[in-house]
């Protein structure tokens, strides 16, 4: 299967890695000059669970692409997805897939401003990776993928990329519901990347606050509101033990959530817009109050503001 990876940073780049590896003709699509560069020059290093590998895997800037692959796998941030989409538009076949992995809420709507709506598949993954350097990737741990197609009559292609994704060990499922579970991942992300990088702490110090169940609890509130509002049935009680299963040391809790290294790490722009700035544009369309996200997504652009210099 031809399969181009857009947006080749540290997730596009493990995917783009493990379906090339698994006999897939892949390329990969970045505006990242040093690191498009580099991957050309001398490949793509892999730090594969301390094992260092350099690979060779065709990269492009967007201008440069005119193949039209069978599937497109969209892996920028959630704030380049259009530019990202408008850049590539040319090799938007009328069948070929798109499947949407970025984190957070309402890139649908977006995505189906470019695809017919019988092409667009959404996911959700728990793999992780990190960009060491441009070009340059480190992969820990495992981790799966739901994937399932916005139109039911295309189960099918949600079927055979499933059957793909397997055959590169990535554990993928066929979801039954997976905009519940994309739901499921943004709450988790809005209760606690903006809070630990306001409070700039780790995910066991933000657990052990006097005042962390009363913060996700009333975040969560206002996630379950606006996710009922578009049918979709996200239990507050559920969500709040999820997230409290995440401070224990064993799971994430050592960890500094994705925003926090971002912003305060690396003061680069956050995806608050497509988590908690979500709920907080939603509830002013659905006319529902949402002060908690309203006030966490106004802060997080403070930080930006003040941190990343124009
Ligand atoms: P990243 O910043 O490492 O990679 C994004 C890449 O997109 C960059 O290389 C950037 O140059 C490129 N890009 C930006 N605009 C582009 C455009 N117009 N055309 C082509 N490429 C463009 O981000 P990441 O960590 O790989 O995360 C990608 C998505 O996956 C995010 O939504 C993130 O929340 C989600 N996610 C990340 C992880 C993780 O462990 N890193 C895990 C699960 C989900």
């Amino acid at each position: 299967m031809k399969i181009a990876i857009i947006g080749a940073g540290a997730m596009g780049s493990r995917f783009g890695y493990m379906l090339q590896e698994a006999g897939n003709n892949v390329f990969l699509v970045d505006t990242w000059k040093q690191h498009v560069e580099i991957i050309n020059k001398d490949g793509l290093l892999v730090d594969d669970n301390d094992t260092l590998k350099t690979i060779k895997i065709p990269i492009f800037f967007p201008e440069e692409v005119n193949e039209i692959p069978d599937l497109i796998i969209l892996f920028t941030k959630s704030m380049g997805l259009k530019p990202m989409l408008k850049s590539i538009e040319k090799i938007i076949g009328k069948n070929t897939q798109v499947l949407c992995l970025l984190n957070g809420l309402g890139h649908s709507d977006t995505i189906a401003e470019f695809v017919n709506k019988k092409n667009i598949l959404m996911g959700v993954t728990l793999w992780t990776s990190e960009l060491v350097a441009p070009g340059h990737i480190k992969l820990t741990g495992s981790g799966n993928v739901e994937i399932q197609s916005l139109d039911p009559n295309m189960e099918h292609a949600a079927e055979k990329i499933c059957q793909i994704f397997n055959k590169a060990s990535l554990n993928a499922i066929h979801s039954k519901n997976v905009i519940l579970s994309i739901w499921k991942k943004a709450c988790i992300n809005g209760a606690l990347n903006c809070t630990c990088t306001i409070l700039n702490c780790n995910i066991e110090e933000f657990g052990q606050l006097k005042n962390s169940r009363n913060i996700i609890t009333n975040i969560i509130q206002e996630f379950s509101e606006i996710a009922n509002k578009q049918e979709v049935d996200l239990k507050v009680d559920e969500i709040i033990s999820n997230v409290e299963q995440t401070y224990d040391p064993d799971e994430a809790g050592e960890h500094f959530p994705s925003m926090h290294q971002d912003l305060i790490q690396n003061h680069r722009l956050t995806e608050i817009d497509y988590i908690n700035g979500y709920i907080s544009k939603k509830g002013k369309e659905f006319n529902i109050s949402t002060p908690y996200n309203d006030l966490l997504t106004m802060l997080i652009h403070s930080k930006e503001e003040l941190l990343i210099k124009k």
